[in-house]
């Protein structure tokens, strides 16, 4: 592993790796150096950067090795970190506008404490040490790691061992004295490329006959037999335009790839399930607890959207309007509500037996169905107030063309006093948030990120003890309790 204090030594530490990844249908030589790919290597970079800037916020003391560590790599010891995990995900949304990939790694080292502990108490593993020394020399080293739960799925209506491709589902494709063998692959992957270490849990409930299946394994990003393939993003192509203004955030994006497995050997001591089905659930249910309150990190792109809101407004000289103040408060309202549900539920945090803290599960899982929904209506909103030219504005070739060039200055203008390139640049960010680059990490993967809409609903049901609410129902209604 290498030592990463700065954001510099990250972007090395991801050279000439030698890595198989496809873009385009072709492999990427460097893909550290590939324009579409840099802009999500910054948002990494922000993560070590800002442990650097800010030290209270962005690290955290680690009693595992005995100094401070980045907060990415720190597990909760008290409601007070994870309250201040959340406070250090909205800040780095701020400085990025994007998703800056690495609360999914942070999420799954904190489940995999109390996890690997309830596994070995049942089963006399020993898991739990492994898992110990892995955390140890991550801390050490500052590293990264990716984490792959999504499986392709293929036939949704079908388990693992139904599918008409046993690999649909990742799973251990052999044995030996030495550890076991990865077949399969992960989808939607979050930084899956742009990360030292990927980690893999399974995605649902598993049974007996899914065996195979019911495996946590941590392997190197440049293990033998891993191919990635890069996901597209829409307006991906703008990042190898000349120019700035059309990219909308040239500096900040994510990165989602699709990672293959062929047979890749994973040493025993990297390997913290391999066959306890039964935890399977209890991973997952544990794994949303965290991630779904990490999806505060979407209050930090809605403060960006908000102030870009407030600026087209102001830039078009209407500020002052009335239905435009409520349209902001109600921007504001709807991303606050979001901010509160996630720091509650860091608040109403439980212990877990191997002495770490996680947030409550119903106002997570609360705190992410919010974000399913409110970051749609904040962009409507923006959109509203941006005007059509969101969706139709000219590119910065034209603006800088000696034919219309001039002619665009004049008739894309605002208020007077404002430079019309600046009025573009507000413009193309709305529509980077919105429609572009960055509508992937503040639509869709609101949505879809951490399980979908009724992967919340689910979890609301089982802990909303509907029972108890009727008995306070009956009650005031004055009805007799019957006899048991
Ligand atoms: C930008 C982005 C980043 C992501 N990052 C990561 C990551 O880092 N790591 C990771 O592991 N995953 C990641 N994900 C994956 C995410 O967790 C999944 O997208 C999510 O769980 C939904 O799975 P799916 O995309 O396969 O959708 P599908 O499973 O195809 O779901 C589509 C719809 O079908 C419904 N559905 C699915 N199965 C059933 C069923 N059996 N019965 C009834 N309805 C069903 C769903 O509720 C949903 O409405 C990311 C996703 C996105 C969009």
């Amino acid at each position: 592993m290498p030592v990463i204090v700065t954001g510099d030594d990250y972007l090395q530490s991801v050279r000439d790796r030698g890595t198989t990844l496809y873009m385009f249908g072709e492999r990427i030589e460097e893909p550290a150096d590939h324009p579409i790919i840099q802009p999500s290597i910054n948002a990494l970079k922000a993560t070590y950067d800002l442990a650097i800037d800010e030290p209270e916020l962005a690290t955290a003391y680690s009693p595992i090795i005995d100094a401070r560590v980045n907060r990415f790599l720190h597990v909760a010891e008290s409601p007070q970190d994870l309250m201040d995990k959340h406070a250090m995900q909205r800040r780095l949304g701020q400085l990025t506008g994007t998703c800056f990939q690495r609360c999914t790694g942070l999420d799954t080292i904190s489940v995999l404490h109390s996890a690997t502990y309830d596994v070995d108490a049942k089963h006399g593993t020993s898991y739990h040490q492994r898992y110990l020394r892995f955390l140890a020399e991550a801390q050490r080293h500052n590293i990264l790691i990716a984490v792959g739960m999504t499986d392709p799925k293929g036939d949704r209506g079908k388990p693992p061992h139904q599918q008409a491709d046993p690999d649909l589902f990742l799973h251990v494709s052999g044995r030996n004295e030495h550890g076991v063998f990865l077949r399969g692959a992960k989808a939607h992957m979050t930084g899956g490329w742009n990360q030292h270490w990927i980690c893999v849990v399974p995605t649902m409930n598993l049974g007996e006959a899914d065996k195979d299946y019911a495996v946590v394994g941590i392997v190197p990003a440049d293990a033998e037999g891993i191919t990635y393939v890069y996901g597209r993003q829409a307006s991906d192509t703008r990042a190898l335009e000349p120019g700035t203004i059309d990219k909308g955030n040239a500096k900040f994006g994510g990165q989602e790839v699709l990672v293959h497995f062929d047979d890749v050997f994973v040493p025993w001591e990297h390997v913290m399930l391999d066959g306890e089905t039964e935890f399977a659930q209890l991973l997952v249910s544990r794994f949303t607890a965290y991630h779904r309150a990490s999806y505060v990190c979407k209050t930090g792109l809605g403060d960006v959207l908000t102030g870009a809101a407030a600026e087209i407004v102001d830039m078009n000289g209407v500020p002052g309007a009335a239905h435009i103040r409520d349209k902001l408060v109600e921007m504001v309202h709807l991303n606050e509500t979001i901010y509160s549900s996630s720091i509650a539920s860091a608040a109403r945090a439980t212990q877990l037996d191997s002495g770490i803290w996680m947030n409550d599960e119903m106002l997570s899982n609360v705190c992410k169905h919010n974000v399913t929904r409110f970051p749609y209506e904040i962009a409507r909103l923006a959109q509203d107030l941006a005007g059509g030219i969101v969706a139709t504005m000219p590119s910065e070739a034209d603006l800088r063309s000696e034919e219309v060039g001039p002619l665009l200055e004049r008739m894309l203008a605002g208020r007077e006093d404002v430079p019309t390139e600046d009025r573009m640049r507000i413009i193309r960010l709305i529509e980077n948030l919105t429609l572009g680059r960055n509508a992937v990490g503040y639509l869709t993967e609101s949505l879809h990120g951490a399980g979908s809409p009724q992967g919340q609903r689910i979890q609301i049901w089982r802990g909303m003890d509907v029972e108890l609410k009727k008995v306070l129902a009956r009650k005031l209604a004055g009805i007799e309790e019957s006899p048991t």
